[in-house]
Order: C-alpha cells, then structure tokens, then sequence
C-alpha cells in the first residue's frame, strides 16, 4: 500500500489511555476479576457511578435552549459572542487583565485549543517549558509540531512547588511557551499568589516581554479551601498570558466538551487571529452547550449549594485516598489540595521501574493506576498517578488489596 502512516505517530505517547494497558485490562477481567479504575480523570466516568454530574441548574438551561430549536446551527468558529461575553465577564472578576469578549476564544474541549494554538505556533527549532511531572498533551502535541519540550521540576518534598531557578534556566531566545498548569494534574498542588507572581516574573525579565505564559487553570473552581484560585494574568501587565479554561472538570461535565482561552496582555492580535482562522477549519464548536456555559457562569450563584457539596465531596474522598497511601508501607504520597489526583511514589519494593509495578498492580489486584512516565518521570523514580474518585467503600476495598499487595511484594 502506497498510504503509510507518519512517523510522528510512532513518537508519540499518550499514557493515560495507553492500548497496551487497556490490553492487560481485558486479560484481567477475562479472568473474572474486578477492575478498580483509577486511571482517568473524569468524575462523570462509569456512566455517572461516582455520583457527579451536570449541575442541575446547566441540565435545565440546555433542555430549555434545545427545546428553543434555535441553536441547531454552526457556532461562529471564535464562540458564540454571549459565551464570550460570559466569559470575559466572569474572567473579570479573577481581575484577568484585557478580559473582554475578543479576547476569547471557545473550542470543544481546552484540549482542541491547545493542539490549534501549538499548531498555530510551534515548529522545529521552537521550544516549550513545562512543568514535571507534566500533563501529558502538552509535551505530546508539543512534539507532534516538531518542538522541543523542557522541563521545570515540581519538587515533591517542597509540596510540589515549582524550582524557579531551573524554570529561568530552560527559557531562551527559542521559547514559545511557559507552561503551568494550577491546582495541578497529576498531583493536586496547589499554588500560592506569592509563587504565581514569582513565574510571571521570571518569565517575564527572562523572556523580555517575549514569551507568553500558558496558564491551565481548568481546576481553578476545584480548591478544597474553598478560596478563590488567582490568575496568572492578574499578576503582570508586562507578560502574555493566555488562560487556559474550560467546562470538564469545574463543572464535572467533560463529555460535553467546551474549554476556552483568554488572550491578556498579547502586543497584538497576531496568534489570538492564527487561532480563530485555524478554528474556522472545523466550523464551530458545540452551540447549544455554549449558549447554557453562558447561562452557567452568569448565574454562578444558582450553583452555589450544588457546587459546595459536590467539591465536598470530592475533597473528602481524595484525601481519604492519599491518607489510605499514606497508611500503606512502601508507599508515599503528597496529599492533593485541589483537583482530583495524587502522585504517589513506591519507596520500597521489587519493582524496577513504574511499569512494572503497574502492570503487576492490575494483573495481581485487578487495580489500575498510570505510570509517572508518562507525566514525564523517570521509569526508576516509580512514581504513579492515581485518581481517587470512587466513594469511600470503593476505595477501601482497592486499599485493602493495594496493601496487601505490597506486604507480599515487599517481603518477597
Ligand atoms: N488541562 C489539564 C491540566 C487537564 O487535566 C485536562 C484534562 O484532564 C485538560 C486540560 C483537558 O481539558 P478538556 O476536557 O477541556 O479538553
């Protein structure tokens, strides 16, 4: 056959949906054992089984706005201009500078934005700056485009903070994008004013005004003090920041797909107009579910009950999760502050690498977690990542043979 397929597909991983797990997985289930699924971080996953889904008051807006039989069409390819205006004036009260309405731009999915807008800028000879352990699109599309990705360390014993000194370090004349990602995948950091301002800053004079921050702030409404997340683009008026958001995970609602970036501080229009020509491309996004996110944002006190039991919730069981680690010999892990994940690490034990304790983890106890390697780790540092989102009896079961699983393994 003359069609072959291009080798940046060979070079490119994506680990969290890894085929060759989900290989083992069917191996496993074949045996008639069960699965414990801490793999993916959807909190609407197992068709609603963890008991988060679309906040009722979004529910009835979108039946009312379908029922309207007026928003069956294409969207207009920037975003239908109420979501932006929404948008931008919700942006506005995190004190995001230049929040207005052309500023935004509306995909399906903040995962579409970010391919378009690496498309839109990144090629060989270009490098990104991301932080470690990362989240693994971003180096994934980065490389896709033909860019070097580097990385800056979130250092584990420091509550996973960034080291700033080696953030600097990576930027140079080549830097397209600093990326931070906050409250954090993979493992639910969350980071203060004080050091947000400290990465506008040093991008900032490292970069000349020059490199733009990509600033993923998609759990910014999933902090389980309840406080406000700051922005990055309320920090400098001297830095391009574009904030990257979305209706997944603040709204428990990522099958619908609709994220959204925010230009701030840009010189000019150049890249948000390469965005919006590259957006034309696939039409539009989905405008019925754009019409009810402006509906949702404007009347974000109809969410208040809602969102605080639900963010409950979710804090209640992912800190049982990483106290249920914690609790377990050979293993260690950073309790999360926000988003729903935790990074644990194995301290003791045969295994040599990440892999090999998650393959043998889900051949042996049927549970399934992700390998730090693909956030970026080191296979050795054996690292994984987990998302605790099951409910308490669910995770005391997983728990029960997790330990039981590193009792035997290490005593061997
Ligand atoms: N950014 C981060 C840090 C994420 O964890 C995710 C999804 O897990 C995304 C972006 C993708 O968001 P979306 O569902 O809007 O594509």
């Amino acid at each position: 056959m003359t069609l072959s397929i291009a080798k940046r597909v060979f070079d490119a991983e994506y680990a969290i949906r890894d085929p060759r797990m989900a290989q083992v997985v069917k191996e496993v289930r074949a045996t008639g054992k069960k699965i414990y699924e801490f793999n993916i971080g959807d909190p609407g996953a197992l068709r609603g089984e963890y008991g988060f889904s679309m906040p009722e008051y979004i529910k009835k807006d979108l039946i009312r706005v379908i029922s309207t039989g007026k928003h069956d069409g294409y969207a207009n390819e920037q975003g239908e201009p109420e979501v932006r205006e929404a948008i931008a004036a919700d942006s506005k009260k995190r004190k995001i500078a230049d929040a207005k309405p052309e500023n935004v731009v509306v995909g399906n999915g903040l995962s579409e934005l970010i391919g378009y807008l690496f498309g839109v800028t990144l090629e060989k000879g270009k490098n990104i700056i991301v932080p470690r352990p990362d989240y693994p699109l971003y180096t994934a599309m980065a490389r896709w485009y033909g860019a070097e990705v580097r990385h800056y360390d979130l250092i584990e014993k420091e509550g996973w903070l960034p080291d700033l000194a080696q953030l600097e370090n990576c930027i140079d004349a080549n830097t397209a994008w600093v990326v931070s990602i906050h409250p954090n995948n993979p493992t639910g950091s969350v980071l203060r004013s004080e050091a947000m301002s400290q990465i506008a800053n040093i991008v900032g004079e490292k970069g000349k005004g020059n490199v733009p921050i990509m600033s993923d702030e998609i759990y910014h409404r999933l902090r389980f003090d309840g406080k406000p997340h700051p922005a990055m683009a309320s920090f400098s008026e001297d830095v391009p920041v574009v904030t990257m958001d979305g209706f997944s995970k603040g709204f428990y609602s990522p099958g619908w797909r609709l994220g959204h970036v925010l230009f701030s501080n840009f010189p000019d229009p150049a890249i948000r107009d390469a965005l919006i020509k590259v957006c034309a491309f696939r039409l539009s996004g989905n405008q019925a579910l754009q019409m009810s996110y402006a509906h949702a944002l404007n009347e974000l006190h109809q969410y208040e009950e809602e969102q605080k039991s639900y963010l409950n919730r979710m804090k209640e069981r992912v800190i049982f999760g990483a106290r249920s680690v914690n609790a377990i010999g050979g293993l260690k892990v950073v309790q999360p502050e926000g988003a729903f994940y935790m990074f644990p690490r194995v301290v003791k034990g045969p295994w040599k690498t990440d892999s090999e304790f998650v393959e043998e983890l889900l051949r042996q106890e049927g549970i399934r977690v992700v390998p730090g390697s693909g956030f970026g780790m080191r296979p050795e540092e054996r690292y994984f990542r987990m998302v605790p989102l099951g409910s308490k009896e669910f995770q005391q079961e997983a728990f029960l043979k997790m330990g039981s699983f590193m009792e035997r393994n290490i005593k061997l």
